[in-house]
């Protein structure tokens, strides 16, 4: 699918970027080092942009990039082997609607959004997928301006709670300010008056897929909530959403 002018703005802007040294580094070392399994690949070794439907209603913030994941192919949660979070996540975007397969490997693997885009809070992959609070905040221009070009966003999933603050900072800069902090809760649902009904999720790590904490059923619940929610992809019901929780 095309992009319209605005999101390939964005794109070129983010994919450009070399505003955090630490990350630029690494990602690049990264990229130069391989691991054995990849040395025949050449890695993307440059800050990801989103992808998706640019007509999404939907958009998932995750974290940051893989090292061998997405800093390898070029795209968010791809690449991250079998029973990765990439396969995880498109699995319960795939049983929803979202998806027309139920994994990500590659870049040419055929996987298409439908009414969904997927984004992260920091672009580059962190060593130890920690990026410092400095860098969490210089990337946050990044998904300001992604998340402004996609015009039909209702609900946005947070994936982790880095995601979470991420989004719920975003909204503040948009003048919608909750009565109290918002308290992350996995499938707790926020809504704000005047913003997208907000979701949030524990993140499909393997460090939360492996112990249990984050369930294949779980997490097609929350894109069952997401439908239900009326974002569901090709839905234009223009319906109140009915569940979610003021904050
Ligand atoms: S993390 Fe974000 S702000 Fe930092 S270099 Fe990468 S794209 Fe730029």
């Amino acid at each position: 699918m095309d992009m319209p002018p605005p999101l390939a703005a964005v794109r070129q802007a983010i994919i450009s970027c070399e505003a955090c040294p630490r990350l630029r580094t690494y990602c690049e070392r990264i990229g130069r080092e391989k691991r054995a399994a990849y040395r025949d690949e050449t890695y993307w070794a440059k800050p990801v942009a989103g992808f998706g439907d640019p007509e999404a209603r939907v958009v998932l913030v995750g974290l940051a990039q893989a090292a061998h994941g997405a800093n390898r192919t070029g795209r968010n949660f791809t690449g991250d082997g079998a029973g990765g979070s990439g396969d995880f996540l498109m699995a319960a975007l795939h049983a929803n609607g979202f998806a027309n397969q139920p994994t990500s490997r590659s870049i040419d693997d055929g996987l298409q959004l439908h009414g969904a885009w997927i984004m992260a809070a920091v672009r580059c992959a962190p060593p130890d997928n920690k990026p410092t609070p400095a860098e969490i905040a210089r990337c946050h221009p990044h998904l300001r301006d992604e998340l402004a070009a996609l015009p039909n966003v209702r609900v946005i999933v947070a994936l982790g709670r880095i995601a979470f603050d991420a989004v719920f900072r975003l909204l503040a800069e948009r003048g919608v300010k909750p009565r109290r902090r918002p308290q992350f809760e996995h499938n707790g649902i926020y809504r704000l008056p005047g913003a997208p009904i907000v979701i949030a999720s524990y993140h499909p790590s393997r460090q939360n897929t492996n112990t249990g904490r984050l369930t294949p059923a779980m997490l097609k619940q929350v894109f069952k909530d997401v439908r239900r929610l009326g974002a569901g992809a090709g839905s234009n019901t223009g319906q109140t959403p009915r569940g979610p929780r003021g904050v």
